[in-house]
């Protein structure tokens, strides 16, 4: 059967997942594994939101990119399933019951089917504009930022499968569903205006998806444990969790993730070289559960993190350049000190998207109802519209993936009404 006579004969309601991330993508495979069209609009070049650059995931420490493509596979592949990629969800309107949505698809000006992947686009290009969208994509292909593209024209005469064209335009989608799934994840949020964590103020204070970024195996450093200042090996490493999360003045709940995180990232750094010294500065460690507990507890082969209990009150930059000065007190022994760090990771900086997109679209714009510190106001059995994964609350990978099938199933289970 023809996939648009597949698509035309199912009486299942079709359905507007929103973000691609391991929540989206779950969703849309739960939805379509029981006879729903799927519509998933995805933001960036490519699906795996924030897994497809993380490096390991705890509490396996397995590869998380193995089961991710898979299921990213999975998704372009199926039959009941339309990716759309560099898009945007511009209008929904509900309307009896259903819903009427306008989709902004930005044009990618490369053919994914005809690009081999040479880079010499990428190589040529004057103004940077082309980069690897996500290269472990399954067939990988380079991506024009329509932002910085400057249209000389150069990439589309040395292209060899003639996979560019920049007549290329971007399409408006026009789509009647009957049901919509947010799964816009999460963003890391600037602490800048905290003065006493030195965001921003030197190249190796990075924020945690920085770091994960720069230590993972596929990232830009290739899994080297390196300072981004100068390339030379860190003595030690200094986590410190609850940077702006926690804190009346920014996120005033816990993000969640980040001591398990924090946990990971030194384990890997110690896995690495195990002469790095990592410290990290907790409020109370978070390690939910029996698993994570026990991961909290690992020996890690004798290589040993420290784990000071207290929010460090001052991180500076020494003034001849050479690391960061981080004063904290250690509240269990009431010691105040000062301690030098070649790199610190500030964790904390993560908010459920929700809480940012709520304002962006007032009105006719079904946005899910949230409470003053985002968190989604639901009316069970009126509403055909759910949220999922971190976009709804701080989640790992395991409960994000749990959230999107309850909220795949809170959809099949409703009458359906095609559109
Ligand atoms: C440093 C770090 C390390 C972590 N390590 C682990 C780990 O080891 N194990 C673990 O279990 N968890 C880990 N996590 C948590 C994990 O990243 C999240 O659980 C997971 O990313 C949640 O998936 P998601 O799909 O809900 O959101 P995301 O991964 O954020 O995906 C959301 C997607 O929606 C898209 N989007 C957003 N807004 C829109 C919009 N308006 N329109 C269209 N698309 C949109 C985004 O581009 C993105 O692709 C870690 C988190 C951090 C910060």
């Amino acid at each position: 059967m023809d996939v648009s006579e597949y698509k035309h004969n199912t009486e299942k309601g079709i359905v507007l997942v929103i973000g691609g991330g391991v929540a989206g993508i779950i969703a849309s495979l739960d939805l379509a594994g029981a006879g729903h069209p799927v519509h998933l609009v995805e933001n960036e070049s490519h699906l795996g939101g924030q897994v497809s650059k993380l490096d390991k995931l705890y509490p396996t420490d397995h590869c998380a990119f193995c089961p991710l493509w898979t299921d990213i596979k999975r998704c372009m592949e199926h039959p009941l399933i339309t990716v759309h990629t560099l898009s945007q969800v511009k209008e929904l309107k509900k309307e009896n019951g259903n819903y009427s949505a306008v989709v902004l698809q930005a044009p990618r000006f490369i053919d994914e089917k005809k690009c081999i992947f040479c880079g010499r686009c990428e190589k040529e290009c004057p103004s940077g504009a082309i980069h690897p969208g996500w290269e472990h994509l399954c067939p990988p292909s380079f991506v024009i930022d329509e932002i910085l593209c400057t249209k000389c024209g150069d990439c589309t005469k040395l292209c060899p499968s003639g996979a560019i064209n920049m007549e290329l335009k971007g399409e408006e989608i026009n789509l009647a569903v009957s049901g919509v799934i947010w799964a816009t994840g999460f963003k890391e949020a600037d602490i800048s205006h905290l003065k006493e964590y030195g965001s921003g103020t030197h190249p190796d204070i990075m924020t945690s998806m920085e770091f994960e970024e720069w230590i993972s195996e596929a990232g830009t450093n290739r899994g080297n444990i390196t300072k981004k200042s100068d390339g030379s090996v860190p003595a030690n490493i200094a986590f410190i969790q609850c940077a702006g999360a926690r804190d009346l003045r920014m996120i005033p709940s816990c993000s969640a993730v980040c001591c398990m995180h924090a946990l990971k990232q030194a384990c890997w750094v110690k896995r690495r070289n195990r002469k790095i010294g990592c410290y990290i500065f907790y409020t109370d460690l978070r390690t939910v559960g029996r698993d994570y507990y026990r991961y909290s507890l690992r020996d890690f082969e004798g290589a040993e993190i420290k784990l000071v209990r207290g929010r460090p009150g001052l991180i500076h930059p020494l003034p001849d350049g050479n690391g960061i000065a981080v004063q904290f007190e250690n509240t269990l022994t009431r010691k105040r000190e000062i301690r030098r760090f070649d790199i610190v990771i500030l964790n904390g900086n993560i908010q459920p998207s929700l809480i940012q997109l709520r304002p962006l679209q007032p009105g006719s714009a079904t946005v899910p109802q949230t409470d003053k510190e985002g968190f989604v106001i639901e009316e069970p059995g009126e509403t055909s519209d759910f949220a999922c994964g971190f976009g709804l609350e701080p989640a790992d990978v395991a409960e994000s993936v749990i959230q999107a099938s309850v909220a795949a199933m809170r959809i099949t289970s409703k009458k359906s009404n095609p559109s």
